[in-house]
């Protein structure tokens, strides 16, 4: 059932609360500006205002924000992988991620200053290019699965030898199988004396997963994040898998992508991290977020640096939202800027009903948009 309530539709209108609660008196509806009525109340008082309805419906929504589908396969260029870091507490995922950053050339030539933005991309010595999620955690993946942002295009195992298969390693398996995202398993912590990578092997097995030197396709990697050890081998077997995936994607489009992380940063006002799927992002760019919108006011890399544009699989900050999003939301620029106004309008109506009991009967569809 969805509805408005009385002060939001007096602001849609431009007319006063107050005016709209008589007018629903005389319609014999008692409601304050509080209150929601349900859409065909909201229709009655509308045309009683001597206003025109739009109705706007969420396949409306989503056929303007969801675009790249109608590119044709010509246009599409070779994009970087984005690879997401899961396994067990303690395996290190976390040390990982930092020892991959470190193999950055670019951030190497710019005196390695790193922003910690929730992403990173590293230039490899050959030209390369890999954007790692830096939140690592399945809560984060599966949040950001539940919110429909499928970014994930290859899965990072870290099984530390020395332990073996654990509870949250089995449970990032499955949430690699549900995603359908290829796994590369690094089998961390080789340095230790009683690491046995052979047994982690044997522990896969259990899972379907088959490591090649056991005649099976899954790739395995034994590394040492604390000393370094074979990350350079780590990144090849990425970029083997990545180039099996074929990861395009059209840069000369407008921008579309889904929002890592986002907060409320004093004296920068809201900070979303976007990771860019589609399309080329721009300063100036009129966008929706979620249920929010702004126009890129600045657009800075995991280096810290100001940049004009982002292109398919980079991470960046993105400064100028009305508000703050959350991870895992959608991101889509649109030229109209009230187009974007109304669509995220449109979804704070939605979280608010569905966080608020609606008192008003009727069912519909649709909800309005422009008055
Ligand atoms: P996470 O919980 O998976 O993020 O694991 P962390 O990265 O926080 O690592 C947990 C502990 O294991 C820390 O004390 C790390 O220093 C240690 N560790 C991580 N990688 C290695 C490694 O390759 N070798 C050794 N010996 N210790 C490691
Ligand atoms: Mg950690």
């Amino acid at each position: 059932p969805e509805a408005i309530t009385v002060g939001d539709l007096a602001n849609r209108m431009a007319e006063r609360g107050g005016d709209v609660v008589k007018t629903l008196m005389k319609l014999g509806v008692m409601a304050t500006v509080n209150q929601t009525i349900d859409a065909d109340t909201a229709e009655l008082v509308i045309s009683e205002f001597g206003h025109r309805m739009k109705r706007v419906s969420e396949s409306d929504v989503e056929d303007a924000l969801i675009q790249h589908q109608d590119d044709p396969e010509e246009l599409q260029k070779p994009r970087p992988p984005v690879v997401t870091v899961m396994g067990h507490v303690d395996h290190g995922k976390t040390s990982l991620l930092d020892a991959l950053r470190t193999t950055d050339v670019v951030s190497g030539e710019a005196g390695g200053i790193t922003q910690h933005i929730g992403a990173y991309q590293v230039e490899l010595s050959g030209g390369d290019h890999i954007t790692f999620l830096d939140t690592p955690g399945h809560e984060a993946f599966t949040a950001m699965r539940q919110r429909g942002a499928n970014v994930t295009d290859i899965v990072i195992l870290v099984v530390a030898a020395d332990d073996g298969i654990r509870p949250q390693t089995v449970e990032a398996i499955n949430h690699a199988k549900v995603a359908k995202a290829p796994i590369i398993v690094a089998i961390n912590k080789c340095d230790k004396p009683g690491a046995d990578p052979n047994r982690v092997r044997t522990q896969l097995l259990d899972h379907e997963l088959v490591a090649e030197e056991m005649g099976g396709d899954i790739i395995t990697v034994e590394v040492s994040a604390l000393k370094g050890t074979n990350l350079d081998k780590l990144e090849e077997m990425i970029l083997l898998q990545a180039e099996l995936l074929e990861l395009k994607a059209n840069p000369d489009r407008r921008a579309e992508g889904a929002v890592v992380e986002a907060k409320l940063e004093k004296g920068r006002g809201s900070v979303a991290t976007v990771l860019i799927q589609h399309g080329t992002l721009k300063v100036g760019d009129t966008f929706v977020a979620g249920a929010e919108w702004g126009r890129v006011r600045a657009l800075i890399d995991d280096k810290g640096r100001n940049i004009k544009e982002a292109g398919p699989s980079t991470p960046v900050e993105v400064l100028g939202i009305q508000g703050t999003p959350s991870a895992g939301d959608d991101f889509a620029v649109l030229e109209d800027e009230a187009k974007c106004r109304e669509i995220a309008e449109y979804r704070q109506r939605k979280h608010r009903e569905a966080s608020t009991s609606v008192a008003a009967r009727g069912t519909l569809e649709q909800m309005f948009s422009q008055i």
